[in-house]
């Protein structure tokens, strides 16, 4: 490992001092909306043979544990996808060598990189205790405790972070309360959990399932339609099989050259398990089979950027900090996993080749091309920074890309935040004992040929194991340390820990306000994650927070958000999450909803019907009554009955004004409800969506809304 960090740091110092040179950039603001970037840009293979003694004998090992996973690929998970044996460059190295490149733009972006190996080294060359700076510190406060006992497979990375913090591991467990609660699945993965923190969301592991993602996005689409076209057109199956046909029909109808080729996606699945590639509605029945599976079928995006002709994606950490008020921070760094056969536009011959159009690491692994490689900018899995020198190198404005990447992951966590809310109240309801909870989430995204990033997948459970299987000798297999893993990761998960100490929220409620309220003292701490990072002498951190960083340029987004809260007022705290047809009665009657042309009967036909048709596409429901996405649905409506002829968004805005104002003038009379923050009520305020119209609204006030979801991803 050593070898390895002592590499590192020469790349890195040969980096800084490109940094040094380029001009110091002033941190560019991410649009609220997502822009297409005209530019073509097209790479050319580049081989460098310099480096095919690692490459060899990591592909030589691969090889022959492909075979077997590909039997077990093509027999179970994969039916429809063959793995296509590449003769690409047998016996070459595919990939070249990072150059030292003169960028601007991109030393903020790489600070985290820097910091995490620099840290690594330093601490990992000193014996226990005898680190000079930790040592103060950690005389200086008590030592954090950590529950590890159900971190799985990412017991590694996070016993290094623990390690470098100085903090209290409890790998089996504690009898009394931990400060932070580490699982490895789910936020029950520990049962009666009632103060500290918890790595996971109640309902997270739900949320993102593909259906469910797809549907969040759509509410969001149906409202603003051009700031969520970073996701593909997505049909959810089986319900939607009939609309999705006729639309491709009518489109192939109105244009003979069009030739589309959809994706299809189980709905839980994952590691690319069940994906395979159709070019027609129809060959869905085929290869499906009747009745068609729980899944989403989307748009599949045909140009995607290449290097060195393969197509590959990015993965990227999300900390999701709290919910109440609204915190995220995005990791500077990322892995972009490579696909191991040259990539072609679908055709019809090509369209089974997994290694070709899949860039998933657990598939293109059994690949005889993958590269493992000891380099994080070489290899079929790298740093995401490299991929963006490589990048800068040919031109690209890569502080557009990752504005607009900061974009994209913003956008979509507030479109999560109003179900995950409903989950969060009906697990941990306010008032009783609980703890709060933070979540680091995987996102997948690809770049278009054009530039533009397309949200593929969030992962509730990114995999976070710093080692790679690899045979050792024949026959025999081992984990091995994966340099680029730990690279990313243990710095995710160590910034993590740090952005959720406990002792530094104390101290810098007692220095920064004095013994004053712990309420104003938090607010200025959590607007800045370069202090947060000073605070131990630790390098600074690599996650970057975006919200509410950038509240201003995206809260006009939270509109549905509103609508949450709404029905979370009529849900009450009981620990449900439907709303019963008598609530719903009370909702309509406290916002003042029925009239002499809308009466209390026409409001139960229109809750069991929506309610009804709901139930049946949530088939695996326990509980009966309208859930958050019926509840939109019926707010949609009344919003367009009340307000005819305006664009649904206005409609929505209006109805929400109507509603919020009554409520407010009963809550006036009620005793407040108490309300349960993950830090304080106050930053709460600060961030929350208040009474506003965004200004795409105003500018789009002419233009006829499209109702459908629109992703318009390929230009
Ligand atoms: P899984 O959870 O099974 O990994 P993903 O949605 O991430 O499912 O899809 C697997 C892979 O398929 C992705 O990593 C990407 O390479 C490819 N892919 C997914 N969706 C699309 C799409 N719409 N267009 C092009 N490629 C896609």
């Amino acid at each position: 490992m050593s070898d390895h960090y002592e590499r590192v740091k020469i790349e890195l110092q040969q980096m800084k001092e490109v940094e040094n040179e380029a001009a110091a950039d002033e941190e560019q603001l991410p649009p609220a909306s997502v822009s297409p970037i005209p530019a073509d840009v097209s790479f050319t293979a580049r081989r460098d043979l310099s480096k095919s003694s690692i490459n060899g004998r990591s592909r030589s090992k691969s090889r022959s544990k492909a075979d077997g996973r590909e039997r077990q690929v093509n027999g179970k998970q994969l039916p429809y996808l063959t793995p296509q044996k590449s003769d690409y460059s047998q016996g070459q190295s595919r990939v070249s060598d990072e150059p030292n490149l003169h960028i601007k733009g991109t030393a903020k972006l790489l600070k985290g990189k820097t910091a995490a190996n620099g840290h690594v080294e330093s601490c990992q060359r000193q014996t226990d205790g005898k680190c000079e700076h930790h040592g103060k510190e950690a005389k200086k406060r008590r030592a954090v405790t950590v529950d590890t006992s159900k971190a799985k497979t990412s017991l590694e990375a996070l016993k290094m972070s623990i390690r470098q913090l100085k903090w209290k591991e409890f790998p089996m467990g504690r009898r009394t309360a931990c400060d932070i609660y580490w699982h490895g699945v789910s936020f029950h993965d520990n049962e009666n959990i009632i103060s500290g923190q918890v790595n996971k969301f109640p309902g997270m592991i739900e949320m993102l399932r593909k259906i469910n993602l797809s549907r969040a996005v759509r509410t969001m689409q149906e409202l603003f339609p051009e700031e969520y076209n970073f996701y593909p057109r997505s049909w959810i199956l089986p319900e939607e099989y009939q609309l999705f046909s006729t639309q491709i029909r009518l489109l192939k109808d109105n244009d003979s050259t069009l030739k589309p080729t959809f994706i299809v996606k189980p709905d839980s699945g994952s590691q690319g398990d069940g994906i395979y590639l159709i070019r027609d509605p129809a060959d869905l029945r085929v290869i499906s089979g009747s009745p068609i599976k729980q899944s989403v079928v989307q748009e599949y995006i045909q140009k995607p950027l290449l290097i060195d002709k393969l197509k590959f994606d990015i993965r990227l950490y999300v900390l999701v900090r709290s919910l109440e008020p609204l915190e995220i921070y995005i990791g500077k760094e990322g892995l972009s996993r490579f696909c191991t056969e040259p990539y072609q536009e679908p055709s019809q011959k090509n369209l089974s080749h997994v290694f070709m159009h899949l860039t998933n690491y657990s598939l293109n692994v059994h690949s005889g091309n993958f590269v493992h490689s000891d380099s994080c900018s070489t290899g079929s899995k790298r740093t995401f920074s490299s991929v963006l020198y490589r990048l800068a190198s040919k031109g690209v404005d890569i502080k557009k890309v990752w504005s607009d990447i900061i974009a994209l992951v913003i956008k979509t966590v507030i479109a999560l935040e109003p179900e995950l809310k409903v989950y969060y109240q009906a697990d941990i309801p306010p008032g009783k004992p609980g703890p709060t909870c933070f979540q680091i989430l995987g996102f997948d995204i690809l770049l278009m040929k054009n530039l533009k990033p397309v949200l593929l997948e969030v992962n509730a459970n990114p995999s976070m194991r710093i080692e790679h299987e690899q045979e050792v000798s024949p026959g025999v297999f081992e984990y091995v340390p994966s340099p680029v893993d730990e690279e990313v990761k243990v710095g995710v998960i160590r910034d993590t820990l740090r952005l959720m100490d406990p002792t530094q929220r104390k101290q810098h409620v007692t220095s920064s306000t004095g013994g004053g309220s712990p309420e104003e003292a938090i607010v200025v701490e959590t607007g800045s994650d370069e202090k947060e990072g000073l605070a131990d002498s630790l390098p600074s951190l690599c996650l970057k927070q975006v919200f509410p960083k950038y509240t201003k340029q995206f809260n006009y987004l939270r509109v549905v958000e509103r609508i949450a809260t709404i029905f979370l007022r009529f849900l009450g705290v009981k620990g449900t999450m439907r709303l019963g047809p008598t609530s719903f009665r009370t909702f309509i009657r406290n916002c003042k909803l029925s009239n002499s042309s809308f009466s209390m009967a026409s409001v139960d036909i229109l809750y069991i019907d929506i309610t009804r048709r709901w139930a049946g596409m949530l088939p695996d429901s326990r509980e009966a009554g309208m859930c958050l996405q019926a509840f939109i649905e019926a707010f949609f409506y009344l919003a367009a009955r009340r307000f005819k002829a305006l664009l649904l968004r206005e409609q929505v805005l209006l109805l929400l004004e109507v509603c919020e104002g009554a409520l407010e003038g009963q809550s006036h009379s009620e005793k407040p409800r108490p309300h349960r923050s993950h830090t304080n009520p106050a930053s709460s305020q600060s961030s929350a969506p208040t009474t506003f119209s965004s200004p795409a609204l105003t500018r789009r006030r002419h233009q006829p809304m499209q109702l459908s979801a629109k992703a318009n991803t390929e230009n």
